[in-house]
């Protein structure tokens, strides 16, 4: 029996435990970690609550837990409850699955006043992330700013806009859909460093702005170049530019407006003890592409203040890592001999969740070509035996199925569940 360690059970993490389960059909044991009680990382955590039909693809996660090789453990935290070192002693092989959940800094003076929150804390607070239960953004100014031009700038202003109603059917947690609907907001301005051609979003979700029940979206003309130039865009980009071009001719018939604000940089954040404008440069691109300064600034009221722009994978001890690519330092997922990493923690935060299938296929066709011969390793029974040693009580896919009975018997009516935002909420319904 060979024996693996995936650390991390979002994306990243299912796929590659799928491929090694396919890989070793039954000669190999899999135990799947998370520092969370309860599974599904990403999906559960950062997919919009408003977009059940991706996070549906927890239900094929789950196919890959039925297999009698592959174990949750859940509440075990690697680098605070168990390091690599041990790891690899008690492993064939370990790979990191961590994802990227740290929020890349804007580096600009004002960014630690209150007020401006990144863009993991505000989607883990909407999303029921036990980390940022109490974050409690500010929502009683007029104006937020969200900054990026990437998909979840875009989650992020259409959460700020729906309606209670709108959110039927989704999993927001009680606490965001209440101070949500009672949200002052009124003005949203996306800002993005460069223009309408170098947007990140995505078509479909870029659509969507343009059907909402309180809002509009707006984007100025000016800022684009002729309709022909759009010709030469690649066909996902052409689609969103499209639905940009539209938004320019909305009219502003909704009590809510997200404004498209291109060719801004932003430079800082001022106000009296807490955030009250954002300041951006007007840029221009040079002929790589890449933004310029042009001198000119000028202020974007602004409360609350999103940041968009990333995010990074956090360090753990004895893992050599990347600090310009804020991931773990790696060639093609290796990181050190029976060491690798998948998905954001080895190529940083880009692609869409199906990205990572092929990213952990090929990872495990990796570990399968570089098994050495040896004898069997003490896998997970002898990290258990660890895991007691210093009273740490793992939690079991079982588990994770009793607190997610507990939080659909309590979904609000029309929502497939209400979940639980605390620790100790999830370890109290496991009688823990
Ligand atoms: P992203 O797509 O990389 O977008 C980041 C944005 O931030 C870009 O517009 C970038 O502008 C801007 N930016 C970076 N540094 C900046 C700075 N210092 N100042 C101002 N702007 C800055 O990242 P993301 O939105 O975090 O998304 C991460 C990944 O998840 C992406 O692959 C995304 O498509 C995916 N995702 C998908 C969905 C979905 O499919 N529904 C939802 C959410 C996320 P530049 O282009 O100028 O660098």
């Amino acid at each position: 029996m060979r024996q693996f360690a995936v650390i991390g059970s979002g994306p990243a993490g299912f796929y590659t435990v799928e491929a090694l389960a396919k890989a070793y059909s039954g000669t190999a044991r899999i135990d799947l970690i998370d520092r969370l009680p309860v599974p599904y990382g990403l999906i559960r955590f950062g997919v919009a609550p408003d977009h059940q039909s991706i996070k549906a693809v927890s239900r094929r996660y789950d196919k890959v837990m039925e297999d009698e090789a592959v174990r949750f453990v859940g509440n075990v935290a690697v680098g605070r409850d168990v390091a690599i070192p041990e790891l690899l002693d008690l492993y064939d092989a370990v790979v990191l699955a961590t994802g990227a959940p740290h929020d890349r800094k804007l580096g600009i003076p004002g960014e630690e006043l209150p007020g401006v929150v990144g863009s993991a804390a505000f989607v883990g607070w909407y999303n029921g992330h036990p980390d940022f239960a109490d974050l409690d953004p500010p929502l009683d100014g007029a104006n937020a700013a969200v900054i990026g031009n990437g998909n979840v700038a875009l989650d992020v202003a259409r959460i700020l806009s729906k309606t209670r109603a709108e959110f039927a059917g989704s999993d927001i947690v009680g606490h965001a859909l209440d101070a949500l609907e009672g949200s002052a907001i009124r003005e949203i301005t996306l800002v993005g460093r460069r223009g309408p051609h170098q947007i990140a979003m995505t078509p479909k979700e870029l659509g969507e702005l343009g059907h909402l029940e309180a809002a509009r979206p707006h984007a100025e003309s000016a800022d684009f170049p002729p309709v022909e130039a759009d010709a030469a865009l690649e066909p996902g980009v052409r689609k969103s530019v499209t639905h940009l071009r539209e938004f320019t001719a909305m009219s502003a018939d909704k009590p809510k407006r997200i404004a498209f604000d291109f060719f801004a940089r932003p430079v800082a954040i001022e106000g009296d003890g807490r955030a009250e404008r954002l300041i951006v440069e007007r840029t221009m691109l040079d002929d790589s592409g890449a933004s310029v300064g042009t001198g000119e600034t000028y202020a974007i009221p602004a409360s609350l203040v999103v940041s968009c722009i990333g995010y990074s994978t956090p360090p753990i001890d004895a893992v050599p890592y990347d600090d310009r690519g804020g991931r773990f330092a790696n060639v093609h997922g290796l990181i050190a001999d029976r060491l690798y990493c998948v998905g954001w923690a080895r190529r940083g935060p880009s692609g869409t969740i199906g990205t990572n299938r092929p990213d952990g296929q090929e990872v495990a066709e990796q570990i399968v070509a570089a098994m050495p011969e040896g004898g069997e390793k003490a896998g997970g029974e002898g990290l258990y035996r660890l895991l007691a040693e210093r009273g740490v009580r793992p939690t079991s896919f079982a588990d994770w199925r009793t607190i997610e009975a507990a939080e659909i018997a309590a979904a609000r009516a029309g929502a497939p569940r209400e979940k639980m935002v605390r620790h100790d909420h999830w370890l109290a319904t496991l009688g823990h």
